[in-house]
């Protein structure tokens, strides 16, 4: 038993399905752990769901969903020489983004014939071409192609949920002024809201919504992080403890719980009480603040509880004060944690 992901399958299905039936275009991505499902899962479930286009993060992710989901397989990371070419075998399934216009000659000098989309620069300036490079590659025609398959252009825009009409329209006028031979617009980030309008504004462009987070995670109530309670120990006030010889600012318990540094547990917890102002609230009304105790994402008897020193690899140690309820040996504790930055031991599909 230790730190596991518990979904509720019917549940997440449900929201899957219902999200997937309200975004025309979707294209699921499945990156990184997996949104803390594991890429596998995911691409699973985007076959299930029909989607006929994944998107992945990186070319290494590529051999982890190829089996599983049969459709084409978006590569998020812009094309550069260093990647690890993608198997002979997902030659005609892979779509490339390439984001430098030098960089197309490089990518069909690789793999002639190969489908690849073109990234324009938004305000995130993390990657892409600026729209004279557009330009420059749409004037140059067929020729600049060489061969290869346009499947569209895409756009990588930040989190600013509800405030992106202004750029995309800014954007989608330089395209169609590029005058590339595609319709095809790869979004991400944009609301329900957003997407209709431009579906609107736009009817001769096919908009395609790369989706991960509010897919995948859509529905928090369909999920639950469990940690495994190890071992407890009474402590008193002055008892010595840990790695460091801490000892006990008062009389308490010692709660060693799974979950540590290797599932990608740190000192900071997510969620509750931001900034230093309440932190320093939370620890002071604890009387621990002497100790430089942090929070902790476990959740013992009903409260968030504090590491009584920072995570150990597989384990976490925490302080109970004398009024808490001490779980037993076995039972499992609440944890909030992001989950694109856990690897949970298990994940239960219900
Ligand atoms: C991660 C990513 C997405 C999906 O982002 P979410 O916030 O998880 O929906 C879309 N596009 C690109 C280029 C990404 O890297």
């Amino acid at each position: 038993m230790a730190l596991v992901l518990a979904v509720d399958g019917e549940r997440w299905r449900g929201h899957l399905r219902g999200y997937a039936e309200a975004t025309p275009g979707l294209v699921p991505v499945a990156k990184g752990n997996g949104y803390g499902f594991t890429l596998g899962r995911l691409a699973r479930k985007a076959a299930w769901l029909g989607a006929d286009t994944l998107a992945v993060g990186t070319y290494e992710e590529l051999p982890e969903v190829a089996g599983r989901f049969p459709g084409d397989l978006l590569v998020l990371t812009p094309w550069r020489s260093f990647h690890p070419a993608p198997d002979a075998s997902l030659e005609r399934r892979v779509v490339h983004t390439v984001s430098r216009p030098d960089d197309l000659g490089g990518l069909l000098a690789a793999q002639p014939g190969a489908r690849f989309v073109l990234e324009l620069r938004t305000s995130m300036r993390r990657h892409g071409m600026s729209a004279q490079e557009l330009w420059g590659l749409g004037s140059d025609g067929a020729r600049a192609l060489r061969g290869g398959r346009l499947e569209g252009v895409a756009l990588h825009l930040p989190l600013a949920a509800g405030r992106h009409l202004a750029e995309v329209e800014r954007l989608l006028t330089d395209l169609v002024a590029a005058g590339l031979p595609t319709r095809t617009v790869w979004v991400s980030h944009l609301t329900a809201a957003e997407l209709t309008t431009l579906r609107s504004s736009y009817a001769d462009l096919e908009i395609r919504p790369r989706i991960g987070t509010d897919l995948w995670l859509g529905d928090r109530d369909a999920l639950r992080v469990t940690a495994t309670v190890l071992d407890a120990h009474p402590l008193a006030r002055g008892d010595g403890f840990g790695y460091r010889g801490r000892t006990a600012p008062r009389d308490g318990t010692l709660l060693v719980v799974s979950g540590g540094t290797a599932h990608g547990i740190g000192l900071e917890s997510p969620k509750g009480e931001a900034g230093l102002k309440a932190r320093a609230a939370v620890v002071a009304r604890s009387g621990l603040d002497a100790m430089g105790l942090t929070r902790s994402p476990f959740w013992v008897d009903g409260k968030q509880r504090l590491f009584a020193e920072p995570p150990h690899m597989q384990a976490s140690m925490l302080f109970l004060p004398a009024d808490a309820a001490v779980p037993e040996v076995g039972d499992r504790v609440d944890a909030r944690v992001r989950y694109t930055a856990t690897t949970f031991d298990r994940v239960d599909v219900g």
